[in-house]
């Protein structure tokens, strides 16, 4: 008796026909299934079985170890489904290798974004070439200062690294940038470092959710997937104090009139006086536009607080704790302080 199978990277129902196997009846489908050798011993189809029951043909161990299989795993070149069934592939999270580069730098360009945030675009002049995945960061020392991690927001295919600081209360760089940091200075940076990258493979709905300067990887991040042909829903979710902090979204905006795909919230947490904007935590902004994230992306980046709230919020709400990116902008102090009490 066929039976349906609901796929859930691709949101497909197939029907698989008694004998026949999950993997061979998507393929035909043309579901862009990840498979390998069709034949048990590769485990480049291996899936989780989200509910349903499956009978396996013969398979390697080296592709499905019994510990797996009773984890609810399963082979789609091997799945004849006995029932109704739903099915996810495993995500092979590509592991980014990139080789940490010492690189010199001189300032570009400087803009002030907001009363508290300045862009800073760097050309490479020496120690390259310069490669990273969007969302991640380098530790940079600007004229006379410690080093300090900061998010790259540019495109990785860009010449000019950018980089958006944000003036913190007390803070010794962030302030030197703001106020002191020239066009010419040269600038010494090592880098790319972070997990918190764009994961190119995964088909499923994006949160991109930043906020103040958190923006600056989460730009990286929409800008590089809509540049690469990503389809599925964007949903930028960017979050300040007041109006006075807003900044890039003119850009953003543009950027969705082009790609239907994306969709641009900005929220204001403390509102002075009347707006027509969205206001309130940005998690909750979140939560009253997702009654589930089951199946989405997360990326966040921005004040550890905020970074905080709308991960435990997207693991309440269904998000897989594989599928949270988070990259909260700790200080120096903070990170020796964490490191201290860890
Ligand atoms: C992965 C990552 C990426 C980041 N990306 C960005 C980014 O793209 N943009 C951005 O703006 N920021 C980013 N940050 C934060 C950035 O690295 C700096 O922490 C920030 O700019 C502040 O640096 P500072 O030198 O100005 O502040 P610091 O001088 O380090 O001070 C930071 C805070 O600690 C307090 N402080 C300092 N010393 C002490 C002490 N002994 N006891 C108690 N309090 C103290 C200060 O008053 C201040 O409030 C990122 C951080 C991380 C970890």
């Amino acid at each position: 008796m066929p039976h349906k199978v609901h796929v859930r990277q691709a949101d497909r129902v197939i029907v698989v026909a008694d004998g026949a196997t999950i993997l061979e009846t998507a393929l035909e489908a043309g579901i862009e299934y990840p498979f390998g050798c069709q034949s048990g011993n590769c485990g480049a189809c291996k899936s989780r079985l989200l509910a349903g029951e499956v009978e396996l043909q013969e398979y390697s161990e080296f592709a499905l170890s019994d510990e797996e299989r009773t984890q609810g795993l399963v082979l789609a070149c091997r799945a004849m489904p006995q029932s109704d069934c739903k099915v996810a592939w495993l995500e092979l999270d590509e592991t980014v290798q990139h080789p940490l580069r010492q690189l010199a730098c001189r300032v570009a360009e400087l803009q002030q974004a907001t009363h508290d945030i300045r862009i800073v675009r760097l050309a490479i002049e020496a120690g390259g070439p310069y490669t990273f995945s969007a969302g991640q960061y380098a530790a940079v020392a600007f004229p006379g200062q410690p080093p300090r991690d900061y998010s790259m927001a540019n495109r990785p295919e860009e010449a000019l690294l950018e980089f958006h600081v944000r003036a913190m209360q007390g803070g010794k760089v962030s302030h030197f940038v703001n106020r002191e940091l020239k066009v010419g200075d040269r600038v010494t940076l090592e880098g790319p470092m972070g997990l918190a990258y764009w994961r190119e493979t995964h088909g499923g709905p994006i949160l991109a959710v930043a906020g103040g300067s958190g923006l600056a990887p989460i730009k990286s991040i929409v800008e590089t997937a809509l540049a690469r042909g990503a389809l599925q829903p964007i949903h930028l979710y960017f979050g300040v104090r007041e109006e006075r902090d807003v900044y890039g979204e003119a850009g953003f905006r543009a950027l969705a009139e082009r790609h239907r795909n994306l969709r641009v919230n900005v929220v204001l947490s403390e509102a002075k006086g009347p707006t027509k904007r969205r206001t309130g935590p940005l998690h909750e902004a979140v939560a009253q536009d997702f009654p589930t994230l089951d199946g989405c992306k997360l990326y966040l980046a921005g004040p550890p607080v905020m970074v905080d709230a709308a991960a435990k919020l997207a693991e309440r709400l269904g998000a897989r704790k594989e599928d949270i990116h988070a990259d909260p902008f700790y200080s120096a102090h903070e990170l020796v302080a964490k490191g201290a009490a860890g």
